[in-house]
């Protein structure tokens, strides 16, 4: 197996099992639970690109305004790839905790909320092109969870924290993410525009909202009136047409065709720029030549 691996994100120690779909699980949160709502006063919480999306819809805010007041960037990887965490007050407590009934967005809470106890593995086999899904438990002292005497199945957990439909609308980005981290520097470092992208079109999905109905980039890309039409109103295929440009940007995949000519267009403007830099490396280099001479006579 390979050891590359994309944990969905706790900074809590995991027990080493490896837990599939069908192994079991003993336990039980619930209000009235004597340690209720500690988990979420030291809450470290990672946002993947769906959570946000549901969050900014249930407070119908833009998600400028969202990712202003309740959260923070920070590199997933050497390559400084951006991933989100959630902002936390001083004491490591959550935004949305309430002391007295608890999580205060339940119905639209981010992922590592419902999988909770459970990390999630996104691992891909050596020689397999398709990551696999596993699980590991997190034992936290402060989690009384564990002592309740409920058994269920990782399977019907999930089913029951909802994580199906959230699982749905981000695994096209853990699949992104797994891509890169197993095309290790082959594939390159990306580039400061590429990182904006991904950034964008991954958790800020007005402003890419813009970048895509944009004459600019209609100028680039060969797509249907109707696409443009369902991207104006629908965030989720906002989304999913985000992944897709995102794998072109990092990996060169063709998924979203381009205009005819922009391809050549391209490249004469870059050739533009490599003759410029050449030129101007030249006399800089034929000035400093010039100089030694003066110096030497
Ligand atoms: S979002 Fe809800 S469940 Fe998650 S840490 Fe905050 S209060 Fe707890
Ligand atoms: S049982 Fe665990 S998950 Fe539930 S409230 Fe207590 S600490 Fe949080």
């Amino acid at each position: 197996m390979s050891d590359e691996k994309f944990d969905i994100p706790f900074k809590s120690p995991t027990l080493p099992k490896v837990l599939s779909d069908d192994s079991k699980l003993k336990f039980s949160c619930y209000k009235g639970i004597s340690c209720f709502n500690a988990c979420c006063k030291r809450s470290d919480i990672t946002l993947v690109p769906y959570d946000v999306l549901r969050l900014k819809q249930r407070f119908d805010m833009s998600s400028e305004e969202f990712l202003d007041k309740y959260t923070v960037p920070y590199p997933m990887d050497q390559d400084q790839v951006p991933g989100l965490k959630m902002k936390v007050h001083d004491d490591g407590a959550c935004p949305f905790l309430d002391e007295e009934t608890g999580c205060t967005v339940y119905e639209d809470r981010p992922t590592v909320c419902r999988y909770y106890p459970l990390a999630v593995l996104n691992i891909r086999e050596k020689d397999s092109s398709e990551p696999q899904i596993q699980y590991s438990l997190v034992v936290e002292e402060h989690c009384k969870g564990h002592e309740e005497d409920r058994e269920l199945t990782v399977d019907e957990y999930r089913k029951e924290q909802g994580c199906d439909e959230f699982d749905f609308y981000n695994k096209e980005w853990y699949e992104l993410i797994l891509k890169k981290k197993s095309a290790g520097p082959g594939v390159g470092k990306p580039n400061e525009m590429s990182l904006q992208l991904f950034f964008m079109a991954s958790y800020n999905t007005d402003m890419f909202r813009r970048f895509v109905l944009s004459d600019k980039f209609r100028a680039s890309y060969d797509i249907p009136a109707e696409t443009y039409e369902q991207l104006e109103k629908d965030d989720v295929a906002l989304l999913q047409f985000g992944y897709k440009l995102m794998r072109q940007a990092l990996f060169g995949e063709k998924l979203i065709p381009e205009q005819p000519g922009v391809w050549e267009k391209r490249v004469e403007e870059r050739r533009a720029v490599w003759e410029a830099r050449t030129q101007a490396e030249i006399e800089a280099r034929n000035k400093q030549v010039e100089e030694q001479m003066r110096k030497e006579t």
